[in-house]
């Protein structure tokens, strides 16, 4: 690494406090300092290029300096940056606010600037629709095993990794958990489908004892993606919206990772016909551009806090509710998934991305190989407990970045990824599970926490 890059480096080690860091393993392990990105790539400041094959913590959808989305912001940003959202109203938020009605059929949208944001309000939403409905004692969630819905302390309270978790289990709201539906779980002879119906009933169960204090079940659609992309079978959520129906709790599915064309549909709730009552996206929103996230309800859920009444109105705020820039980002980013029919196109790129990574599943140590539309991952069967920075690390030295999540290694690229490029990924990606295979386990290492 070069002076120069040495610099950036330091500088960040002692002035930024990185994020999912433990920041004393970057006296191992550097932090890369990035120069510039274009299209897959990232490059550093000596040069050295790396495919972006986890699009930046799964937020940028077509890739680094994406020309249609970089002019729509600058043409915003001679016109208008930002607009206090309390009492005043602009086109980005209007134009955007009637195409993601038009897109899932919920037309009420409600604006924040990141995940976990949009993770809390549709929490409080819930909760409060149920007083307002008379129904107080609604107060309690359901989340999934292994369920991932961000960090503040009312997402974590619905989250079940431990690792983020544990460690703030006083501050945090008692919830209640079903089981994961999890396709790997499947028994010899189960389809995912039947993991997905019997895993469901453990649901039913829970919502005949107690739906009288549950406002809300919150899911990840198809995919548990902190977790290590677990998949599961569409059954589950069509099921799960007819007990969330029959039982009065509301289904807030948190598209935060998987909306924008991830698992081949525009959202992960059309493949198995539901919609919810609450929909939460973020990442992918503006193709990485600017911090937005969203949460789209129904009439009757905005209707119930229609009232004279200001109590009775969802006070809550943020500073940066519906940005101008972000809103205007993100309808060019619907924009491109129309004038360039984008889903097509996906189908298409991910059947030959998964041609190039057949090979991967005859290798003796991979297990559970599983691809969703733009998703791919398999397990790792390996006794190196330090296996996600080691592969991380040699992945990084052939010019690929990836960030296995323990002994999963999953690929989440941007959209813009060509023949080349998946080629370059299957090829390294085979090559460093041969390498670590041949090399000895070392003996009394770091023990390794995965990290998504
Ligand atoms: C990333 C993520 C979040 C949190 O979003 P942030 O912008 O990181 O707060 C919530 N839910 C899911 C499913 C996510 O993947």
């Amino acid at each position: 690494m070069s002076n120069h890059s040495q610099q950036w480096l330091q500088r960040s080690r002692s002035a930024v406090w990185h994020p999912c860091t433990q920041m004393k393993r970057h006296e191992r392990l550097p932090i890369i300092p990035i120069a510039r990105g274009d299209g897959v790539w990232l490059e550093d400041f000596d040069g050295k290029r790396y495919i972006d094959s986890i699009s930046s913590w799964w937020v940028n959808l077509f890739g680094h300096n994406q020309g249609r989305i970089k002019n729509a912001i600058k043409q915003q940003l001679d016109t208008l940056e930002h607009v206090i959202l309390a009492g005043f109203t602009h086109r980005p938020v209007v134009e955007l606010s009637e195409k993601l009605h038009a897109l899932t059929g919920l037309g009420h949208a409600f604006y924040a600037s990141d995940g976990a944001s949009a993770t809390e309000i549709a929490l409080k939403m819930s909760f409060h629709y149920w007083r307002n409905c008379g129904q107080a004692d609604k107060h309690r969630f359901v989340s999934l095993q292994h369920s991932y819905h961000g960090e503040t302390a009312g997402a974590l309270a619905v989250t079940d990794v431990p690792l983020f978790s544990a460690t703030y289990a006083p501050l945090l709201q008692s919830n209640l958990r079903v089981a994961s539906p999890d396709a790997r779980l499947a028994l010899p002879g189960e389809t995912a489908a039947d993991v997905a119906l019997r895993t469901i009933a453990d649901v039913e169960q829970l919502f005949q004892r107690e739906a009288g204090q549950i406002a809300a079940i919150i899911i990840e659609p198809l995919v548990q993606g902190a977790a290590g992309m677990l998949m599961y079978d569409p059954i589950y959520l069509t099921r799960l919206r007819a007990l969330c129906d029959q039982y009065q709790v509301h289904l807030i599915a948190d598209e935060i990772a998987v909306g924008f064309g991830r698992t081949g549909t525009l959202f992960a709730c059309e493949q198995a016909g539901i919609r919810p009552d609450f929909l939460c996206l973020s990442k992918g929103i503006t193709g990485g551009y600017l911090p937005l996230s969203c949460v789209l309800t129904s009439d009757d859920i905005y209707n119930a806090f229609y009232d004279d009444d200001v109590g009775r109105g969802f006070l809550h705020s943020h500073s940066y509710t519906g940005n101008a820039l972000a809103c205007r980002a993100a309808l060019e980013v619907l924009a491109i998934f129309e004038d360039e029919d984008i889903l097509a196109r996906n189908t298409e790129k991910a059947a030959r991305f998964s041609h190039h990574l057949a090979g991967l599943q005859q290798a003796p140590d991979v297990r559970h190989f599983r691809q969703r539309g733009m998703i791919w991952a398999f397990d790792v069967d390996t006794a190196r407990s330090d296996f996600s920075q080691v592969f991380y690390a040699a992945m990084l030295a052939r010019g690929c970045l990836t960030r296995p999540i323990g002994s999963t290694v999953y690929f989440m690229p941007p959209y813009v990824l060509e023949e080349s490029h998946m080629q370059q990924l299957a090829e390294s990606t085979a090559a460093v599970l041969a390498e670590l295979r041949q090399q000895a386990e070392p003996r009394g290492g770091n023990v390794e926490t995965p990290l998504p």
